[in-house]
């Protein structure tokens, strides 16, 4: 018997080679029908013998090209037409609902085979790509994903690149960014001054870096600025004229090889750094590493990468095992994209500009992943993952959600599927700023959403809190770390109650002080703040950020109210500028700030164990005392729990006293650093007991960017599993506040689902 079906395929179908696939499979069935791009996925209708039909759906779901994905489907049995062959028909612009622009793919292997086969016609090629590789969502400029709506549509394709295109059976069957050295973008090599230098691009670029300067390199979601990693000179010249004294550099490696060589990879570490989105992965630092030292230092990892651009190869393949690719940017400002942008705003700071005539129409930051404990955690999500949703299990009204102030991301609920931006970063500059509204542009567009609902923190000087009040429709705020443990209940799949673990830095309390230590018990909607550790005061406020040192001492003043000013002499805590005087008046606790963040508290345990007194950007203080740490057991201090009106304190006093002894006393500091993981870890699971005897729940939700430290994350599993927790943590989004905006849109649109 003849039938004919109708399929709709939804999720990640478009720009991956799903045509082309359903055509082939059709073909290959002698089945009859068409297979068409629609806004909303893809619409199929095939037409056969009964058996053949029936059995077609499910070799499609189980075949699926590398780089696709479904996330729903329906079939509908319609009419048969009589028809007896297969045909790709053009796009159409009708249909509601949602479209899937794939995230963009590293360079695949039949590409690379081509890229280096001297007999190719794209031999040596650095823009060869296929419907299985290449740019994707950093060269869109609106939906449908077609070659028209891309900065290739600049590019008419040349007899031989329009055969590829056209025919079904070529890998490079509607390749959007299809192309070759006849039709498609060249390379050229600037000078400092951005004037077209003659010759050979890449060769002008490795003289450049083999002669220890600087090179910006056009990538795929924006500039990076490139150095060779084993040259110290190098290295130290980038971080000077970036203005990034002390973060840690991006490494990328020829090869596995190569990578194997810097630090210690293993399988899982192995599989990332292959894998088509081509992330910055973390990775402990191998002793005697070959890399200059000013590339990490004081820190536990390292971050590598493998070349994901055909550029990259064609760069590496000339005699690099290592470069330093850092994002094309001067500190604090967004990472570069056009070519005219790149050369004003690196002057100065680049020697040399390695750009072609493709434009980048979405910037978008290399993701970093960290690697290790037997499974990988998103760090920073951005190129290669980003536009790709999140798919929450059951639908929401529409929501904007604009994310916290450091590393920024927004994000759009749409139906069952949570869109989130590229990684903006920290909202301190105007450009940054820019880059904010741009991207909630960018996810409108893509997204064909403009919800009434905007969901925002509750901090009031937030800029995406101004952002929020300036664009009306309806204004939900979320509290900072209830954001936190909803990101982690909605990754999870999650929506009863939890007991939320969210440790952090700095998030703004409902009573208008700082939290980051913050026990909460919370569903979607709402939240009770069970308990938290014990406030201290911040010593000059957002300095203490930047200067652990006064965290340090105002930790002492608070465990030991005697003999502190002495001890903070006798451990050289105090910088000389300050004498007493002006000590108490920045320790006056009526004008300082108070806080409960455990991120305050480990910066301030680092500088009582002589760690470091200052700190160049946030957290670096608290990855020194993991790295001092390393993998000595974790014993216990004494702290205590006590309750007070009706919330519990985690009071650390005797904690911070001990510590202090014991530098005093002169015992190992790794070993002390090792003592207070171990103590912290402690009391927070013997929190999460307390709690599930007030309440019953037994799932802990860990979140907040405290849980990037491993010897904490780590620690904190397996105790709760020990004690019979069951552990819900985030791994496709990051822990730290560039996973609140999905944290807020899930909490407002649940909160709207309600009324
Ligand atoms: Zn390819
Ligand atoms: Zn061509
Ligand atoms: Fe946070």
């Amino acid at each position: 018997m003849i039938i004919r079906r109708r399929y709709r395929f939804f999720g990640i179908v478009q720009g991956v080679g799903f045509r082309p696939f359903i055509y082939r499979l059709a073909v290959a069935e002698r089945l009859g029908g068409w297979v068409q791009n629609r806004h909303d996925g893809v619409l199929v209708e095939v037409e056969g013998p009964n058996d053949k039909v029936e059995a077609f759906v499910w070799t499609v779901r189980q075949s699926l090209p590398p780089l696709a994905s479904i996330s729903a489907w329906e079939g509908e049995a319609v009419e048969p037409e009589g028809e007896m062959t297969f045909r790709i028909i053009a796009s159409t612009d009708k249909g509601e609902g949602i479209v899937h622009i794939p995230p963009d793919a590293a360079t695949c292997t039949e590409c690379l085979a081509e890229l280096f086969d001297p007999t190719d016609r794209r031999y040596g090629y650095p823009f060869i790509n296929c419907t299985n590789c290449g740019p994707r969502l950093t060269i869109i400029s609106r939906v449908p994903y077609d070659r028209l709506n891309t900065s290739m549509a600049c590019f008419p394709l040349c007899p031989d690149c329009r055969r590829e295109y056209e025919d079904p059976h070529d890998r490079r069957f509607h390749a959007e960014p299809n192309a070759c050295p006849v039709c498609g973008p060249v390379l050229s090599y600037l000078d400092e001054d951005g004037r077209t230098v003659a010759g050979d691009p890449i060769g002008a670029a490795a003289a450049c870096l083999k002669a220890g300067l600087v090179v910006a390199i056009k990538g795929l979601g924006g500039f990076h600025l490139a150095v060779d990693a084993t040259n110290e000179e190098a290295v130290a010249r980038l971080r000077r004229r970036k203005r990034r004294e002390e973060k840690p550099l991006a490494i990328m490696a020829k090869d596995l090889e190569a990578a194997a060589a810097l630090g210690e990879i293993g399988e899982e570490e192995m599989a990332l750094l292959a894998s088509a989105q081509r992330p910055i992965v973390l990775v402990r630092r191998r002793k005697g590493a070959p890399l200059a030292d000013a590339v990490a230092p004081g820190v536990p990892d390292i971050g590598v990468m493998l070349p994901y651009t055909p550029l990259h190869h064609l760069l590496m393949g000339v005699g690099f095992t290592s470069l330093v690719m850092t994002s094309g940017n001067v500190t604090d400002e967004p990472i570069c994209v056009g070519n005219r942008e790149a050369v004003a705003r690196l002057r100065g700071v680049a020697d040399g500009f390695l750009v072609h005539n493709r434009d980048i129409l979405v910037r978008c930051d290399d993701s970093i992943i960290a690697a290790g404990d037997g499974f990988a955690r998103m760090v920073r999500r951005s190129r290669g993952f980003v536009p790709q949703p999140l798919f929450l299990g059951r639908t929401f009204p529409s929501v904007l959600a604009l994310g916290a102030h450091f590393k920024s991301t927004v994000c759009i609920l749409k139906g069952d599927a949570a869109f989130i931006s590229p990684h903006i970063g920290d909202l301190e500059t105007p450009q940054a700023r820019d880059f904010f509204d741009d991207s909630v542009d960018l996810m409108e567009r893509i997204t064909e959403c403009r919800p009434e609902i905007v969901a925002c923190d509750l901090h009031p000087a937030f800029y995406s809190t101004r952002v929020a009040r300036r664009r009306g429709g309806r204004v939900i705020f979320v509290q900072h770390h209830h954001a936190h443990v909803v990101s982690c209940m909605a990754e999870n799949g999650y929506r009863g109650e939890v007991i939320g673990l969210a440790m952090d830095g700095t998030g703004y309390g409902t009573d208008g002080t700082v939290w980051g230590g913050e026990f909460l018990v919370a569903d979607e909607r709402d939240f009770r703040r069970m308990g938290h550790i014990l406030p201290f005061s911040l010593p000059g406020g957002e300095r203490a950020v930047r200067e652990p040192w006064r965290v340090a001492v105002s930790l002492l003043r608070q465990a030991l109210p005697v003999t502190w000013s002495v001890l903070c002499e006798e451990l050289g805590l105090l910088p000389r500028l300050y004498d007493e005087a002006v000590l108490e008046q920045i320790m006056d606790l009526q004008v300082s700030p108070v806080c409960s963040s455990l991120g305050r508290l480990f910066d301030g345990v680092a500088a009582l164990l002589g760690i470091r007194h200052r700190a160049a950007f946030e957290g670096q203080a608290a990855m020194g005392l993991e790295e001092l740490a390393g993998r000595q057991p974790l014993s216990s201090l004494p702290y205590d729990i006590v309750s007070a009106d009706g919330v519990r304190h985690v009071d650390f006093r005797r904690l911070v006293a001990a510590l202090a002894e014991g530098v005093k006393a002169g015992k190992d500091r790794g070993a002390l650093a090792a003592a207070f993981h171990g103590t912290v870890i402690s009391a927070l699971a013997e929190m999460a007991e307390c709690i599930r005897k007030d309440t019953g729940l037994h799932i802990v939700a860990l979140s907040g960017g405290c849980f990037q430290n491993r010897l904490l994350f780590r620690g904190c599993l397996e105790e709760l599993k020990r004690r019979d927790f069951k552990v819900l943590f985030q791994r496709r989004l990051p822990c730290n506040d560039g996973g609140i905006a999905l944290g807020q849109a899930v909490c407002a649109g649940a909160r709207a689902e309600a009324e």
